[in-house]
């Protein structure tokens, strides 16, 4: 079976896109930590980050970096922090999280909540800086 993030790139359940090429895919997380908190997946249905290939893992460090460099530029932070979990969706995803301290990076606080609209919007204005 397809996990939920297969099922966001090949379309079939919805999700604010952020950066697409043929082995990644970047989208917003729907229950950010911050504003702008964007998860980069590859395509191929991996569950482990680092049984990734390393041809393809590097590829998608690259790929995050351009993603990262376009939320810098659209939402005000110290820096984008990086972080990998996975214990949530069995499908390797890189959070891209906007941070100001530490405790930005705090998993176990409560996410915040966006209207269609204001994902909408944060998702524009990524999408026109990278
Ligand atoms: P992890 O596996 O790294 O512990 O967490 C998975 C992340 O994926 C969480 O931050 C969660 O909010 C996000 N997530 C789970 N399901 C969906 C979904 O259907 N759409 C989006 N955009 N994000 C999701």
């Amino acid at each position: 079976m397809s996990t939920i993030f297969t099922k966001i790139i090949d379309g079939e359940i919805p999700s604010y896109k952020i950066a697409e090429n043929e082995k990644f895919y970047a989208f917003l997380d729907i229950n950010p930590l911050a504003k702008g908190h964007t998860l980069v997946i590859p395509k191929k249905e991996i569950n482990y980050i680092f049984d990734i290939q390393d041809d393809l893992l590097s590829e998608m460090m690259v790929f995050a970096k351009k993603v990262a460099k376009a939320i810098e530029k659209s939402i005000s932070c110290e820096r984008i922090g990086v972080t990998v979990i996975g214990l949530e969706v069995p499908h390797a995803h890189i959070h891209l999280i906007p941070i100001n301290s530490i405790t930005d990076m705090d998993f176990s606080k409560a996410k915040l909540s966006f209207s269609k609209e204001e994902f909408e919007k944060i998702t524009e204005s990524i999408v026109s800086n990278l």
